[in-house]
């Protein structure tokens, strides 16, 4: 195949023990995911995700007026805003909400909205608000992706063919303004491209539902001009080891073409690149959205399991203690999560679990409030939570719209299936029902207070006896596990990899699993800041729990491992399900959940997750 521009290219990598690669190529053709989601279906969570997914459906997926979001469709006479992915992010979530608890009215609204959209098409095929002479600015293309992610969601569920043809023509439309000889994708909208360059998911995914193979080559051209001279060179960049915050020179202006550091539209690019990389099989793709994987994960998340700061990666994991402002953008943690969830499911790696937990449980379910009706924009490491802005003349934000969608990827990691059986990746109490390659239907119970203990219980239950394996994550935080099958001890459990169980299962196997709960005193990279984490959860403090200042050093008394006495203490009130006890060495402090930390929303519960250390005269 002839490639255009710069995806025909050989470019180094930038690096001297680097190795020159080429930046877009075809490699053994489709890669298979090694875990493979279940219908959303056949789960059910329980216990407090559960309820708190129950709520945000009702509350917030639901509650939107879905016409509210389709308006701006009908009038082109926008020149800078993003009213456009509103509808996208909204219907990604309805979408999800409606396959995970089926309901006709529900699908009656989802229904209607696309159609909507769908009527707001110009013969050209364009579908967007900006006015004549400002295509392809500011955020322009970046709506086509969410309306193109919406309409193909939309049709996958349905199978209006009506859809699929609009968003072809929507496709079709931006090949006639963008690409060789017309407008530079790279030169379009902020961020030198990279949000407009995140179309490139949606036109892989229209790719394998057409067959056509237009968009796979625009998919192909859009990862050929990042590595052009002024281009983000998301690949070369990682391939190097270039951490995400230092790619390019801080820009003059923050929200400009030259900010090459924007973590949202970032990882959307690469989200895209992972996705070209499961048609193509071109290795360097695989391996450079690892490696922004690790580079993320090793220097830029937080404590809470999120990061950025005013939007964009800036070394956080190092400076998280520091005063900051708006840390942790909620359309971060959900596009990190998202990440996460794409390379366990094409890796089978348990690390990849440990990270999207990690965000889920601490900074997703803090941003929510305690209704479920909306999201924090930002999360504080020390502050108060508070909405964001509305947007656009809209009753919402970027983050508000984005926000259902973390939470619906929780039944679709918790249970998966590979080829040789089952994968259990998420504890808390739920129901799940997966088929066995052989069809026969195999039930699993998780009945447990998880993750306010670390003891579940698993009852198996297949259709039919039938040897398989299955699997359960033993996160990398439990460094002691206990396992048992039927009341039999399972020897060597390994922290950090998935323990697996391969024997002939019976309706009523049951398993019991203890993971290490001990609290453990985590600090800041080269420095005298510490907080406190428990099982999968960060602790934090709370101006309900302390009378005294928030802000004082705790001498934590914590063993060479750096394990800390840590006592449950029960209902705290004022909206504090639970709170701790942490001995220090002189007295104790109290915690509660950074989930719940700052839940009232007001200065009534100003909360802090990193606490100086100090000795003498400490609290
Ligand atoms: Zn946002």
């Amino acid at each position: 195949m002839q490639l255009a521009g710069g995806a025909a290219a050989l470019l180094a990598a930038g690096c001297s023990t680097e190795r020159p690669r080429p930046v877009v190529g075809r490699g053994d053709g489709p890669q298979p995911e090694l875990f493979e989601r279940i219908p959303l279906g056949d789960t059910r969570l329980g216990g407090e995700l559960g309820r708190k997914i129950d709520d945000c459906i009702v509350a917030r997926i639901f509650a939107q007026n879905a016409d509210r979001l389709v308006e701006p469709f009908r009038h082109r006479n926008e020149t800078s805003q993003w009213q456009t992915e509103f509808w996208g992010k909204w219907v990604l979530s309805a979408v999800k909400a409606y396959r995970y608890q089926p309901d006709p009215a529900r699908l009656e609204k989802i229904i209607r909205s696309p159609r909507a959209i769908v009527a707001t098409q110009s013969p050209d095929g364009y579908i967007g608000n900006y006015a004549p002479g400002h295509h392809l600015q500011a955020w322009d293309v970046w709506g086509r992706k969410y309306t193109l992610l919406g309409l193909l969601a939309c049709h996958d569920l349905t199978g209006e063919k009506q859809l699929l043809t609009a968003a072809s023509r929507l496709a079709d439309h931006l090949l006639t303004e963008v690409g060789p000889g017309k407008a530079d994708i790279i030169h379009t909208g902020l961020y030198r491209g990279m949000a407009s360059s995140s179309i490139l998911q949606p036109m892989v995914r229209l790719y394998h539902r057409t067959g056509r193979e237009r968009y796979l080559e625009f998919a192909e051209y859009i990862v050929g001009q990042w590595s052009e001279p002024d281009g983000p060179r998301l690949i070369e960049k990682a391939l190097a080891g270039v951490p995400v915050a230092h790619r390019f020179p801080p820009p003059k202006q923050w929200w400009s073409w030259e900010n090459g550091q924007k973590a949202y539209e970032m990882l959307s690019c690469y989200e895209g690149l992972l996705e070209l990389y499961r048609t193509t099989g071109h290795e360097p793709h695989r391996e450079a959205v690892v490696r922004v994987f690790d580079d993320v994960l090793a220097h830029e998340i937080l404590a809470p399991g999120s990061g950025s700061q005013r939007e964009c990666w800036f070394d956080g994991a190092r400076r998280q203690a520091a005063p900051g402002e708006h840390r942790m953008e909620t359309c971060v943690t959900i596009t990190w999560m998202r990440y996460c969830a794409a390379l366990l499911r094409l890796t089978g790696e348990p690390r990849f679990a440990d990270a999207f937990e990690h965000a889920l449980r601490n900074a997703l379910l803090g941003a929510l409030t305690p209704n479920g009706d909306s999201f924090a924009k930002y999360s504080p490491l020390t502050g108060i939570r508070e909405l964001g802005e509305k947007q656009c003349g809209m009753d919402l934000n970027c983050c508000v719209a984005n926000g259902p969608r973390g939470l619906m990827l929780a039944p679709d990691v918790a249970v998966m299936r590979d080829d040789a059986g089952v994968v259990m990746n998420l504890y808390g109490e739920s129901d799940a029902a997966v088929e066995l390659p052989s069809g026969n239907r195999v039930r699993l119970e998780q009945r447990t207070a998880y993750p306010a203990v670390g003891d579940v219980t698993l009852q198996v239950s297949p259709e039919h006896e039938e040897r398989f394996r299955l699997r359960l994550r033993i996160p990398a935080w439990s460094d002691r596990a206990r396992l048992a099958v039927n009341g039999e001890p399972v020897a060597e459990i390994a922290s950090g990899s998935y323990a697996a169980l391969e024997r002939v299962w019976r309706d009523g196997d049951r398993i019991e699993l203890g993971l290490d709960f001990r609290a453990r005193r985590i600090r800041v990279p080269g420095a005298a800041e510490f907080a406190v984490v428990r099982g999968p959860l960060l602790l934090a403090r709370d101006a309900r729990l302390e009378r005294a200042s928030l802000d004082g050093p705790a001498a934590f008394a914590a063993s060479p491992d750096e394990h800390l006495e840590c006592e449950p203490a029960g209902e705290a009130g004022k909206g504090i399900a639970r709170s701790y006890r942490v001995r220090l060495r002189s007295g104790e402090l109290r915690l509660c959940e950074y989930a719940t930390a700052g839940n009232t929303w007001t200065a009534e519960s100003r909360y802090r997750v990193w606490s100086p250390e100090s000795g003498a005269g400490s609290v």
